[in-house]
């Protein structure tokens, strides 16, 4: 690691919370204040990388669409493919699809069948964990498709939304960069 690389606790300092959106009550944490600084963004990128390949990442999965941006860059830093998990109605081939649960109606994820091989070590990427329900699907999703999924790496996590601690019930391992408390 190179001696100026940003620490994960002065890349929490890099993220807008933005209160009240998209609903009231709601505190965002929004990553492209992140993403735009070119420190923070290849620190970022890097701590989720050494997380990824501590797991012996032979793939990345990063979920549509904020999981793409992180989920891409950890692909290429570690010279392994990536596999995009992605709403309804957008990959061109017939898809796998895993339904869950919103807090109001219910939201799908899609894969391709083909992306990965059976036994395949997939480790999950995203920008955020809240209640867990969509790395949930995705790891079933993963699961589906022959894959093994027991890795998953969030940039943030809001354990008091208890996500990470419903993933881990689930087998799946969960590290982050950053905590924020609330919701
Ligand atoms: P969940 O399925 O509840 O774990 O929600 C995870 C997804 O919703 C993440 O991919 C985030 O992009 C988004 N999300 C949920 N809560 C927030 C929040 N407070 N700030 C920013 N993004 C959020």
């Amino acid at each position: 690691m190179s001696a100026e690389m940003m620490t994960p606790e002065a890349l929490k300092g890099l993220i807008r919370t933005v209160p009240d959106f998209p609903e009231p009550g709601i505190q965002f944490r929004d990553i492209t204040t992140l993403i735009r600084h070119s420190e923070g963004m290849a620190a970022s990128v890097h701590h989720l990388a050494e997380l990824a390949r501590a797991a012996g990442a032979h793939k990345i999965a990063g979920m549509e669409a904020r999981g793409f941006i992180f989920g891409a860059a950890v692909a290429v830093a570690l010279g392994i493919g990536f596999v995009p998990v992605r709403k309804p109605g957008k990959l061109p081939i017939k898809t796998i699809g895993v339904d869950y649960a919103l807090e109001y109606g219910t939201d799908r994820l899609e894969m391709d069948p083909g992306a990965v091989a059976a036994g395949e070590n997939v480790v999950i990427v995203d920008d955020l964990i809240a209640t867990g329900g969509t790395a949930a699907a995705a790891t079933q999703l993963l699961r589906l498709a022959g894959a093994t999924a027991k890795h998953a790496l969030f940039v943030i996590d809001l354990p008091d939304l208890g996500g990470a601690d419903k993933l881990r019930e689930a087998g799946v391992d969960v590290a982050s960069l950053m905590q924020f408390e609330g919701a």
